[in-house]
């Protein structure tokens, strides 16, 4: 099986101020100095802390890298209150969430909005976070494999790429995020096989041997290492206990 590295990224969500997220910017690059840093990890800070974060990881050498929650796909012009790929990268971003079930269900963004999201992103060699998951009524149904998968074709219509690490699929199933309720690891290793199955009809057999697989939903300290010894689950998208500089250093030795 093709060698994957986990990843560990942080949604800080609409979390810390300016001066707070340096705060906790710098708690992570201390806490993760102390140890040995195998994963690679990523902070996705809201947009007006990228700044401050992108000087935490320039300065104080952090062993991160930068995130955005969301992003427009237009390149400039009359769209107020939005942010474009330039300008993320203008900050240091490399990565970017997107398809958040947040963004989708209090944002009404569609499949072909996240589509339109990850070509840009890909345009502009951002590597997106592509979210995807079902709620607790589609997963009673017995339908979150077909739902999943189905967010997963959406998204990636019209998309090809030659590069593996170019993306990043995270699986959060939405009756887990934030909830303390956790899908068991047979439960996330079910929906990312069926995943990178997927990844496989839409980009070819050998990039989505090498596409990493994130989990997300509760995730913390305690639990992580289960999920991570599935063969199709290779990191963790951390929601709450990003927030906290030493949980998620925790999370980064455990992986
Ligand atoms: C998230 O929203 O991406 C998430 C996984 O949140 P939490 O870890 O808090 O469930």
């Amino acid at each position: 099986m093709t060698a994957r590295k986990h990843l560990i990224a942080g949604n800080w969500k609409m979390n810390e101020t300016y001066s707070e997220g340096v705060t906790l910017a710098q708690e992570l690059a201390n806490c993760l100095k102390s140890g040995t840093v195998e994963a690679d990890v990523v902070v996705c800070p809201p947009f007006v802390d990228l700044k401050g974060v992108s000087g935490v990881i320039e300065f104080d050498s952090a062993p991160f890298e930068l995130g955005a929650q969301n992003v427009y796909w237009e390149p400039s012009g009359a769209y107020t209150g939005e942010i474009s790929c330039d300008m993320l990268k203008s900050v240091g971003a490399t990565y970017c969430i997107i398809g958040h079930s947040e963004r989708r269900d209090y944002f009404h963004e569609t499949d072909e909005d996240i589509n339109k999201k990850a070509q840009a992103l890909l345009s502009a060699h951002i590597i997106p976070i592509l979210c995807c998951g079902e709620d607790e009524h589609v997963r009673e149904a017995g339908n979150h494999v077909a739902h999943v998968t189905a967010q997963i074709k959406a998204a990636l219509q019209n998309i090809s790429i030659s590069d593996p690490c170019a993306l990043v699929i995270a699986y959060e199933p939405i009756w887990a995020i934030g909830t303390g309720k956790t899908a068991t690891p047979e439960d996330a290793e079910e929906v990312c096989a069926a995943i990178r199955e997927t990844l496989a009809t839409c980009l070819g057999e050998e990039i989505a041997q090498g596409i990493r697989i994130l989990y997300g939903g509760s995730a913390k300290p305690g639990n992580i290492e289960g999920f991570l010894e599935k063969d199709n689950v290779d990191g963790a998208l951390v929601g709450g206990a990003s927030l906290v500089a030493s949980d998620f250093a925790q999370m980064v030795d455990r992986a």
